[in-house]
């Protein structure tokens, strides 16, 4: 049985207290989430604790592309570029519904990062090492192409573009469905539970983690055979508390991205390009949005609250200005952003642009594992590396032979019958034909299914019974939550807002109309006292103002 539902958390603690787990993850983010999958599915006894919300660290603030990383290609990190690069493809067919192909435009401009022949050459590279297929491969553009590509180029100092392969995704709902799929296998993963302390057997190795229940201020022990510290930005801080920090240490960077409303800055299509500083950075149409990011620049403030300040908000709407002149955007126009933090490996001597995207496992003299860098692109690789060292230490003690990775071929949920592209159009239609019935349109059955897949049926059905009481998007939202809760362990308004739905990025309007019922609805469900409700309204509250005001 697994614990899905924000109902049988209760019991879920209850398991996780009095098991014995063979393997426990600190952390909820891509990383901690893949690696229970690679374990539950090769049959280790799983458990996973997530100190706040699923994917709420990094995991819901990238620039969401399952991509190659064509830029450190300019580093020559060759291998790094082959390995994330041939992940893309798998993840996508795990996937397709979330992990959707998008081409790239990379505009070759005047005194720009790259010349046409760097462009062509480098772009070749990338498609051989990434192993893209024919009909995909990069397509080189004259001036006249890339303006009708996206005719918001400036026509002066344009002198071309080139096309190449990229996917783009939701890196919470990512995680979130890799958590699901683990759950299939047997992993027990829950939020809102952090690790305090490790335990330690008589050898002094590390046999299990003390855990504090944030939701009910109640500590725990799970106990377990392997302990793996996958806390992203929060790596160093379980590595101090086992006292196995070493010379080896994590740099963070800190990465802002703006979501403008799509009419305000109507690119056509992806664009990655110049910023004056010898930068790039992505502007990515999404539904009703255009989002633009990012920054890369030291941080070392609280990572436990990491906002867009001012001065980042001016530079990428600078960086805008600069290949789009003729659109005027200030900094009222921003309706939404995410920060995050990248989890590097410190490297002496180097930028925080020019540091390694690498993953690195550090294992401490007490057993501990850990694991931080790479990407989120990268995460079933990581992941494998990471449990093929604990079956490694497993079966070495009765000589049998460790099971292998399969994470390679198990689709993640919702994308079960889904082979590829041309089936998740069919089923977005299909799922329109539904939904225009109960007075829903093209873009909600987009939505719909570009979050949740082929669960859409389960969320559509739902939405039918509420329909006659309700007008059809507050019947969607209302559906939306009664799925959440029920299936994907939502405890609150900025888990519903920001790492379910997206709506608190890509939809924001529909945050500020709707808030109020969802919190009625948020209240029949956990009978929130008055304080639990006003803590609710000012920790929302608070993220939107954090997120849209830099005037
Ligand atoms: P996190 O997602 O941070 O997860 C760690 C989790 O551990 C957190 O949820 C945290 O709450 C939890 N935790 C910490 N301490 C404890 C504790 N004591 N007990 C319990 N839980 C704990 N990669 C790509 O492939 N494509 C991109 O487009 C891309 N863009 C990026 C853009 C930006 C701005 C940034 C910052 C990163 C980007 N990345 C991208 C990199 C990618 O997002 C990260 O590599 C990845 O999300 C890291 O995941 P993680 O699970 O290691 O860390």
């Amino acid at each position: 049985m697994s614990y899905l539902s924000a109902f049988e958390r209760p019991l879920l603690l209850n398991k996780l207290s009095s098991n014995h787990y063979d393997l426990v993850i600190i952390g909820g983010g891509i990383t901690g989430v893949g690696i229970a999958l690679d374990a539950a599915s090769r049959g280790l006894k799983t458990a996973l604790v997530e100190k706040y919300d699923f994917a709420s660290g990094t995991s819901s603030r990238s620039t969401k592309l399952v991509h190659g990383g064509l830029r450190y290609l300019k580093q020559f990190e060759v291998a790094l570029v082959r390995e994330v690069g041939r992940e893309r493809a798998i993840v996508h067919e795990l996937a397709p519904h979330l992990v959707i192909p998008e081409k790239m435009l990379l505009p070759i401009v005047e005194d720009g990062t790259f010349g046409k022949f760097l462009t062509s050459i480098g772009l070749m590279v990338y498609d051989v090492l990434a192993g893209v297929e024919k009909p995909d491969q990069r397509e080189m553009l004259s001036k006249e192409e890339t303006l009708e590509h996206e005719p918001l180029l400036e026509y002066a100092h344009l002198k071309g573009g080139g096309l190449y392969a990229e996917y783009r995704t939701d890196d919470a709902r990512l995680t979130i469905e890799v958590m699901k799929t683990a759950a299939k296998f047997g992993a027990d993963s829950i939020n809102y539970v952090e690790a305090v302390e490790f335990e330690y057997d008589k050898e002094g190795i590390v046999c299990g983690i003390t855990c504090k229940d944030l939701l009910n201020d109640i500590t725990f022990v799970i106990n377990a055979d392997y302990v793996v510290n996958a806390a992203g930005p929060w790596v160093d801080d379980l590595r101090q508390i086992n006292h196995s920090m070493n010379e080896k240490h994590l740099f963070l960077t800190k990465g802002v991205h703006i979501v403008l409303p799509h009419h305000k800055f109507p690119v056509q299509q992806s664009i990655y390009f110049d910023v004056p500083d010898g930068r790039m950075i992505f502007a990515i149409p999404r539904g009703k949005v255009t989002y633009v990011g990012t920054t890369d620049t030291e941080y070392k403030g609280n990572v436990n609250h990491i906002i867009a300040n001012k001065e980042d908000v001016d530079y990428l709407l600078k960086a805008i200005a600069h290949t789009f002149p003729q659109i005027k955007l200030e900094a009222s126009d921003v309706v939404s952003s995410w920060a995050g933090v990248r989890p590097l490996i410190h490297e002496e001597g180097k930028s925080a642009s020019e540091i390694s995207r690498k993953d690195e496992v550090f294992e401490s003299s007490t057993g501990l594992i850990s694991i931080a860098g790479g990407k989120l692109t990268g995460y079933r690789k990581m992941s494998e590396k990471v449990v093929d060292l604990v079956v490694k230490r497993r079966y070495k003690e009765d000589g049998t032979k460790p099971p292998v990775c399969q994470t390679e071929s198990i689709d993640l949920c919702g994308g079960e019958t889904l082979p590829n592209n041309k089936a998740v159009n069919k089923y977005i239609q299909k799922i329109y034909q539904q939904i225009e019935k109960g007075g829903l349109t093209e873009y909600d059955a987009w939505y719909l299914v570009s979050n949740y897949g082929t669960q859409s049926d389960a969320i559509v059905n739902r939405f039918f019974e509420l329909r006659p009481l309700n007008i059809a998007p507050i019947a969607l939202l209302k559906a939306e939550l009664w799925f959440t809760v029920n299936k994907e362990m939502v405890f609150g308004l900025l888990d519903f807002y920001m790492r379910r739905t997206g709506r608190f990025y890509f939809d924001i309007e529909s945050v500020y109309s709707s808030q109020q019922i969802v919190l009625e609805e948020f209240e029949k469900y956990f009978h929130w006292s008055t304080d639990k409700i006003q803590q609710e309204i000012v920790e929302l509250e608070q993220a939107l103002q954090e997120a849209a005001n830099f005037e």
